[in-house]
């Protein structure tokens, strides 16, 4: 019988899928010193971030099959080196692209309402200064109407533009390798097929009201100080993509100086320990990395998961 180690944990559906298969599924949390000894006796690992599966554990293994990855980052991975032994590596990148998509858009309706700071303020003095903050907050926009700037227009990028244009933005993006894609905004079970053509980045950062940006992580970030003085005064920027995309020394300049009105980072560059100057700044929306953490991206993942092993072992 073919022997799944879920050392982080998988969806109680992904197991009943994969038992249902005939495969037998362990959710025993092995801890990283005894993984190498502990996955002698199996065929899979599945893994989310916490656990690594390194050179020393793929040569320590020989059985090793295959290795699954919820979610979609492998830098816990040796992914290159797997595949060199003929190892199968599977991740589930199209699984929680609506997630992160909705958490954008989370961020933007709540930074067009003061929201963040509202909420950092009430509990304090909401008793005492009701009108005073009545007024503070009041100066709030619509997002309908306004131009949504995408950079990066892959599968998150293409389920963020797809609540935009159902809430009625505008939206633009760029993307070196895309030029042209049609989004499906379904709307009550029917499809209405809207065309957008990407445009220059610079043209993008110099026509959005607000920006999003849904690239993968490299060396540089993709927004420092030059990109920002391109954009719109009182621009609203959303990062839900890597901690490092946007350079946030530069962001935390830009929103002093007037430049950002108002910002929304679930990622940031120094994580698990971001920046006092960025947890602090009450223009800032802030969430812990949970783009992807919703019960339906789960239970998506999962899914993706069983089915891609089911695949690969043909059973
Ligand atoms: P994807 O590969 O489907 O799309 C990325 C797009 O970015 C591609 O179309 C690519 O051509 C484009 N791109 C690359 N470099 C670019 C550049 N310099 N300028 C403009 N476009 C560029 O990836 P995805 O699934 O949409 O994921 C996007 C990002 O979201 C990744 O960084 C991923 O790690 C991150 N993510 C975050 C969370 C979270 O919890 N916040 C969850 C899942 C994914």
């Amino acid at each position: 019988m073919t022997r799944i180690l879920a050392n982080d944990g998988v969806t109680a559906g992904c197991k009943v899928a994969l038992e249902n298969a005939g495969f037998e599924v362990s959710l025993e949390n092995v801890p990283q010193g005894k993984l190498n000894e502990e996955l002698k006796n199996f065929d899979v690992i599945l893994v989310r971030s916490a656990t690594q599966v390194r050179k020393e554990t793929i040569d320590a293994c020989p059985n090793l099959k295959l290795i699954g990855r919820g979610g979609v980052g492998m830098d816990n991975i040796d992914v290159e080196y797997a595949k060199e032994k003929g190892i199968e590596v599977i991740n589930t990148p199209a699984a929680s692209s609506a997630s992160v998509g909705e958490l954008v858009f989370a961020h933007l309706f709540g930074m067009a309402r003061f929201l963040p700071d509202s909420n950092r303020t009430m509990p304090l003095e909401g008793e005492t200064r009701f009108k005073e903050l009545k007024k503070k907050f009041s100066k709030g926009v619509e997002l309908r109407g306004k131009t949504l700037g995408i950079i990066g227009i892959g599968r998150i990028g293409q389920a963020t533009a797809k609540i935009a244009l159902g809430v009625g933005m505008k939206v633009i993006a760029t993307d070196p390798y895309i030029d042209d894609i049609t989004i499906d905004v379904e709307i009550n079970g029917q499809a209405n097929l809207v065309d957008i053509k990407t445009i220059e980045f610079n043209e993008l950062l110099k026509q959005s009201d607000y920006i999003t940006i849904h690239v993968p992580g490299g060396d540089k970030p993709v927004i420092g100080k030059k990109q920002f003085d391109m954009m719109k005064d009182g621009v609203g920027v959303v990062n839900c993509a890597r901690g490092g995309v946007i350079n946030e020394v530069n962001l935390v300049k830009a929103i002093e100086a007037g430049k950002v009105a108002y910002a929304g980072l679930d990622v940031f560059e120094n994580e698990p320990k971001p920046a006092m100057q960025v947890l602090m700044n009450d223009k800032i929306s802030l969430t812990p990395h949970i783009g992807a953490a919703t019960h339906e991206a789960q239970d998506r993942i999962g899914m993706e998961l069983a089915d891609k092993i089911i695949a690969f072992f043909g059973n």
